[in-house]
């Protein structure tokens, strides 16, 4: 048996294993190779030392090459999911208001504290040119509290 590294288009590297150089071309000629992650046919060999598999003492000799797997937006999701909860729990939901709130607290008319809404582009325009930035996040879902 041979193994190689290989690496779809995507990004995503992991491991084939093969009878011998010709299967894998073999392999890779007809579409047979498909990467797990995204189901691409484009399958390229990483050009790195070729590991040969046996019962051997050699079989751990050559060092491991870890690769670093793409964000899944699956992950991307979970991350995204987090960050609108810890918003949703220490936010103060202000909705179409944000850009006054936001100035009212700026000029210390209001209670500082932690809002969170939505504004229009000019809105923003004008908070921006008075020294307030927002932290924009992105929504998943549409959500009725941010209506
Ligand atoms: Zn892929």
């Amino acid at each position: 048996m041979i193994v190689f590294d290989l690496v779809c288009i995507c990004g995503f590297a992991f491991e084939g294993w093969f009878q011998d150089r010709q299967d894998f071309q073999n392999q890779q000629s007809r579409s047979f190779l498909e990467c797990p992650v995204c189901g691409s046919n484009e399958i390229r060999k990483i050009l790195s030392p070729v590991r040969f598999r046996s019962k051997g003492k050699d079989q751990d000799s050559l060092p491991q090459q870890k690769c670093t797997d793409p964000v899944s937006r699956e992950d991307a999701e979970k991350a995204l999911a987090i960050i609108q909860k810890f918003v949703a729990e220490n936010f103060e939901n202000v909705g179409t208001d944000l850009a006054k709130e936001s100035l009212k607290i700026h000029y210390g008319i209001s209670e500082p504290r932690n809002i969170r809404g939505v504004t229009t582009e000019s809105e923003e325009k004008k908070l921006r040119e008075e020294g307030i930035n927002l932290i924009k996040i992105p929504m998943l879902t549409k959500s009725e509290e941010v209506n």
